[in-house]
This record gives structure tokens, sequence and C-alpha cells, in this order.
């Protein structure tokens, strides 16, 4: 090898070390997915050669035939993955190899729990890329040069995937990457030529280069392909197993697992292409960070032109993956271009109906599949309510929730089955909003739904609230809060006056006197029939913003005019017919200032002066007329 220069020893980024051990750990039992990995990322590097080049065609140097080789040496117990595709500078081997650079690793790393099992599953998650080699390798070295540098500009990476790596520049006359793994001592049984074979046509049958092998036996020479070595996309369907398009799942998604499920389709007519797209079994750690996604890759007839084209389906419906082959976009096609361009439009349009359609096929045949990904991406679907109002009737049909008739706390509940189970006289879907289902279930709000046995929706997605806003009607029937504005009670089946509440004149005293009392803390005070155990609660007014969703927003920093709430109290409960009687006049304001409170308090929200309403709790304590209390 010729002259070694900058001979650096660096650590490996914290999450990466972690990552190896982790992986060696977890991943034994499939370690020959090594290969795969390696094969993957060969085929990524020569699709940004093929992209690069189409502006600079002298990056192809004089090796135009993109390619990966495989090689093994038995005598040195080594494995190599050789492309000639793009190849990395000397920055970019550190930054690749050295560091996991995508957002919201560090937060990742903390969910691991430290138990095996577990954190096995997480792997999946991340995807486990490049440091598989160490599966299988107690060595792995790293040879490279990118495609137009000089032949001097070539790096040496080496690692045994303990705490550190060496990095050196070198001559290296061929662009392109090698990685050659120095295998470990249990890991020799991948030196034979038909188990490499085997491994390739199980797990890279569908990489579109050709992989080419040594080929073997007596009187063999040359190299041979071992792959199919066509764009699985461009085969017809019929042709393909559900093994091979998991297999370029993982592929194209960076992904350890299986997809949920997927949707090929050739559309012809005025807008030409063909989609492969999947839905993921799981969500990815970083979906919730809208700047980093990794979604649909577009290419422009079989070249690929970019990863995460944005353009190519709307923002909620970003978990999706898989390849977009246009035959009528300019091969110099760039993102700006994309942002308005009508055959991107159509496209997009058409990506987005076939995935619905995928959707709502699952949720109607596979009960269990639609559960894993409703407990996945529902949250995210649910934005599609918010963003594309075209789709709002398919997308509400695919809705999910936990109801008051849910036994645990899955959301299983779709407003179809809902309606279903309406009574005859109900109008309205009603639901509420909070932060937990724990707050949701003991809402003073549900007590008479609960008694006339109304199901409520409970809604505890952040999204939820403006989904709500959005989705006004379902089949006709309208959503309501039930936090908000005059319930139709009657509708309900209630009747009024069925307990020995106080007599109306009484409460309209009482009322004025309470209005008085707690001044411009409320907007109103009202007698109610919605409570049946709780002596207050608040509502927002008819028009008002929800109060869950002004506390949201408050949370989230937003300075947003608080509306009044409206205090309405239950003339049958024994504390409001105290009041009512006068044996609690002399603390009648601390009795007000309490009821007030503790509605606040029953809704999860926080008090604006904690300490007040512990001073007034306090002194009612002591009060002569509090031991007598009710009845
Ligand atoms: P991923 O493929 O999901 O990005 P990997 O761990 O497999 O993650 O690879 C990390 C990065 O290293 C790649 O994104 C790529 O930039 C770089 N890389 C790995 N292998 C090669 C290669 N053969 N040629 C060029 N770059 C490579
Ligand atoms: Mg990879």
């Amino acid at each position: 090898m010729s002259e070694v220069r900058n001979k650096e020893t660096l650590g490996f980024q914290a999450e990466v070390q972690q990552l190896l051990d982790l992986m060696i750990h977890s991943l034994y039992g499939n370690r020959e997915i090594f290969l795969r990995e390696l094969i993957s990322n060969a085929s990524d590097a020569a699709d940004k050669l093929r992209f690069e080049a189409l502006r600079d065609d002298t990056l192809f140097e004089d090796d135009p035939e993109l390619k990966i080789r495989i090689e093994y040496n038995r005598d040195q117990k080594t494995i190599s993955v050789i492309d000639n595709g793009i190849g990395m500078t000397r920055e970019e081997v550190v930054e690749n190899l050295g560091t996991i650079a995508r957002s919201g690793t560090r937060e990742f790393f903390k969910s691991l729990t430290g138990d095996q099992a577990k954190d096995s599953q997480l792997i999946g998650q991340f995807g486990v890329g490049f440091y598989s080699s160490f599966i299988v390798a107690e060595k792995v070295e790293v040879l490279t040069r990118r495609a137009g540098a000089a032949r001097g500009e070539g790096v040496r990476w080496v690692s045994s995937g303990q705490n550190d790596y060496t990095i050196e520049s070198l001559d290296r006359p061929r662009r392109g990457t090698r990685v050659t793994l120095h295998l470990r001592a249990d890991a020799e049984e991948f030196l034979d030529g038909a188990r490499l074979r085997a491994i390739v046509h199980r797990y890279s049958d569908h990489i579109s280069l050709p992989i080419v092998m040594q080929r073997e036996g007596k009187d063999e020479k040359g190299e041979e392909t071992v792959n199919t070595a066509t764009a699985l996309w461009t085969r017809n369907k019929k042709e393909i197993t559900e093994e091979e398009y998991a297999e370029f799942y993982k592929h194209v998604a960076h992904d350890f697992e299986a997809p949920l499920a997927h949707v090929h389709s050739r559309v012809e007519g005025k807008v030409e292409y063909t989609s492969l797209l999947y839905i993921p079994g799981h969500a990815p750690f970083d979906l919730w960070d809208r700047e980093h996604q990794r979604g649909v890759k577009l290419y422009v007839r079989r070249v690929f032109i970019m990863d995460d084209a944005e353009q190519l389906l709307p923002p909620y419906l970003r978990f999706v993956r898989g390849i977009v082959d246009s035959d009528d976009l300019p091969l110099n096609v760039s993102r700006e271009i994309l942002q308005q361009n009508r055959t991107i439009d159509s496209i997009r349009a058409g990506c987005e109906k076939r995935i619905l359609d995928l959707i709502a096929e699952m949720a109607e045949k596979e009960a269990d599949k639609y559960a894993t990904f409703w407990a996945q991406f529902g949250r995210v679907l649910k934005e599609g309510v918010i963003d594309s109002p075209d789709r709002k009737a398919e997308l509400a049909q695919l809705l999910r929730f936990v109801s008051t008739r849910s036994e645990g706390d899955v959301q299983s509940v779709s407003l179809s089955e809902y309606v279903s189970r309406m009574k005859d006289e109900q109008k309205h879907i009603y639901f509420i909003t909070a932060d937990n289902l724990a707050a949701a279930r003991s809402s003073p709000h549900l007590e008479i739904f609960r008694k006339h046995d109304v199901e409520v929706l409970l809604l505890t997605d952040t999204v939820d609230e403006w989904l709500t806003m959005h989705l006004n009607e379902f089949e006709g029937k309208t959503l309501q809060s039930v936090t908000q504005g005059e319930l139709d009670l009657a509708a309900l089946g209630a009747r009024e006056s069925e307990t020995d509440a106080c007599a109306e004149q009484d409460m309209k005293a009482l009322v004025e006197r309470m209005k008085e009392s707690l001044g411009d803390r409320v907007k109103d005070v009202r007698v109610t029939h919605r409570l049946t155990d709780s002596p207050a609660c608040l509502v927002a007014d008819g028009n008002d913003m929800g109060r869950h969703l002004e506390r949201l927003l408050k949370a989230s920093g937003q300075s947003i005019p608080g509306g009044r709430p409206v205090l309405e109290i239950n003339p049958a409960h024994p504390l409001i017919r105290k009041l009512v009687q006068g044996s609690a006049d002399q603390d009648f304001d601390d009795w007000a200032a309490l009821l007030f409170d503790q509605s606040v308090l029953s809704e999860g929200a926080q008090l604006q002066d904690p300490a007040g309403f512990v001073q007034r709790l306090n002194r009612l304590m002591l009060s002569p007329g509090a031991s007598g209390a009710a009845e």
C-alpha cells in the first residue's frame, strides 16, 4: 500500500458504541443480515453516483458500469463488499461511520431500558445499517474514495468496534468503497460461496445493480452475476413474492422489520409512473420530528433522483415508505421544481388515494393488523382530517377511539360503531377531551351520560382538539363536546327535577349570589342537570374555545385571551343545598371560591392561586358550620 498520511485515532460517539453493543447481542440469531446491509449501502452509493453524474459525467471516470462485488478469502478469513459508487471523503467517513447523525438519536437511546429483550425490539426501529458488520467481524476495514476526488484523497478506516477507530489518507486509484470484514472465529461459516450466494438471493435479489462473485468450480473462470438485477418495481406483480417485497422494503426504508402492507401499481395515461408504497410495521423513533422524515424515494426512468421526496405524499402520510418512478419528469428535476409541478400534483393525489384505500382495506379485512397500524400511526393519520379536507369523509371512517364503553385503553371504537349504538333520540356524537384517560373517565361532565347510558368518546391525544374542530359531523351526526355549551338533556332521556333538587326560585337567588361573589372569574353561573355526583363543574360557553384546548395552547407558550368559563351547579347536591339553606352564609365567599377551584382541579387543570385554595379549605374545615355539613 502506498504512503499513509494523517493517521488519527478517533472515539465513536457514545451512541454508536451503545448501538454496537446492543446490536451484537440482539441480532446474534440473525447474523447473515450484515451482508444485506452492506449491499444496501453499496446500492445507495451507486444510486447517488448515477444521480450526480447526470450533471457531471466525468464522475464515472473510466469505469461506467456500476456494480457490486462480493469477495471472500478463506485463508485471511475475510469477506469484502466492493462498490464503484459515490465513495466518501475523509470528512464523510468520520461523519457517517463515527456518528449517528439522525436527529432524535439521543432521545432514542435514553429510551433504552437495559433489558436486552426489550431493547432488541427497539433496535429494529433504529435500523442497523453499517454497524451490523460487527456482528460477524472482529475488525472492519473500509477503503474509499469519493468519485471525482484525486486519487491521493483515498481514505482508510479501521475499527474493532470497541470505543474507537483509526482513519488515514492514502492513494486509491479506484473510486467507491470496499468494506472488508475480518471475521470472528465463530463466523467462519460465512466463508462459503454457496452460503453467500444464498444470502444474496434471499435478501438482496431485488437490488437493481448486478451483484457479482467469482465463479466457483473446477473449470470456471471469471465472474458471474448472482442476483436478478432488475429493479423490483419494474417486474410483474404476479411474479414478485411477499418475501421479495419485504426485503425491498427493508432496503428502501432502512428498516429491520417487515412492513405491514404494500401497494404496487403502474399508472398509465396522461401521467405515467410506477409506485411501490409500504406501511411500516412500527413508527420510526423520529416520526414526530417533522424535519427529519425519510419518506418516499423518487426515481425518474429508473434513475434515483432523491430520498425523502416530501412532495410525493401529504405530510400526514409521512410514515409511508417506498418509491415512485416517473416516466414524465425531467432527469434534472430539483426539489424546487417539485414544489410546483402538475405531474407531481397528480402523482401525489394518486399515491394518497392508493394508501388510503390500502389502509381502508386493512381496517375492513384485517382487524389485528389494523390495530397495530392504528397504535403506531393513528395520531399522524388524524392530522389528515385537518390537512386534507377533501379526504375528510374517508379518513373519518378510519378513526378509532376509546369510549366509555371500552374495556381497556385501546383505541378501537370507530365512528360507525358509535353511531350504530346511538340512542334513537340522540342527535350528537358526544366526546370529551382530556390530558389522559383517567382524567377523562373521572370527569364530572360524564355523570349524566353514565346515568343515561349514553356513550362518550374519550379523546386524549393532543391532536384531538384540532381533529374535533375540523370534523364537525359524521354521517349526519354532529360531534359535540360534553364540556361545551348547554346540553340537550331531554334528548338523552333525562327528565327535569327527578331528584329532590332545590326549588327553582331558591336556585335563582343562589346563582345571583355566586355570580356576584366570583366576579369576573366566571362568565356566568347556571343550574345544570348534567351532574349527579359532583356539586359543580366548569364548561366553556357555546362559542368559546374548549377548556382543554385553551390549556394546551397555554402550555405550548401561546398567549391566548382566556375565555372565562361558565360555572354550572348541581341543584341536587347536598353542598349546593346547604348554600341554598343559608347554613353557610358566614363563609359564603369561601364556599363559592372552593366550588370554583375544585371544578378547575377536576378538569385536570392548575389553580391560579393554590395557596389561597389551601387557606380557604383550612378555614372551612375549622368553621363551626362545617361539621354539620350537608343534610
Ligand atoms: P443508512 O444506510 O441507513 O444511512 P448505514 O449505517 O447503513 O445507515 O450507513 C451510514 C452511512 O454511511 C450511509 O448513509 C452512507 O452515507 C455511508 N455509507 C455506508 N456505506 C457506504 C458505501 N458503500 N458508499 C458510500 N457511503 C456509504
Ligand atoms: Mg444502510
